[in-house]
């Protein structure tokens, strides 16, 4: 048994040892610490090798989200049923939502899905208010006459 300089700390211990007991550097000793290179050369590929591949394609299977409803019906609908002024934005952001989506802009796409929901409401809502105040205009100029 001889004492040797610990390669991380520098202080004398044990050659026998299989870790320096001051850091907790593991010696070359007992192969312990051949093991341990052998376990750090192995896993440090592997693991770029999985960054890269999650870095190299975005879009797999995994990584992609289900393309978001673009209520374009819904908006198409309401446009031509209700008010067209209150259903144009709704058309708009709905024909944008499979756009974005295309363009893997997910989270765009999301949001533009979101909104032509948003506008098919206010459009809808604005039309049934717009009719019954249409027709309270008819029943009032009917009582003038
Ligand atoms: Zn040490």
């Amino acid at each position: 048994m001889a004492l040797i300089n610990c390669p991380e700390c520098g202080r004398t211990i044990s050659s026998a040892s299989s870790k320096c007991p001051h850091c907790g550097y593991p010696m070359q000793g007992d192969g312990q610490h051949q093991d341990f290179q052998q376990q750090t050369i192995s896993s440090e590929p592997l693991h770029s090798d999985r960054y890269q591949q999650s870095n190299a394609e975005p879009a797999s299977h995994s990584a992609e989200p289900p393309c978001p409803e673009n209520h374009l019906a819904k908006a198409i609908l309401v446009t031509l049923l209700c008010c067209w002024p209150l259903g144009i934005p709704a058309i708009v952001y709905a024909a944008k939502v499979n756009t974005l989506y295309n363009q893997r802009r997910y989270r765009e796409a999301e949001e533009a899905s979101r909104n032509a929901d948003k506008w098919f409401l206010i459009s809808l809502v604005g039309g049934i208010i717009g009719i019954i105040g249409y027709f309270f205009l008819l029943i009032f100029l009917n009582l003038l006459a």
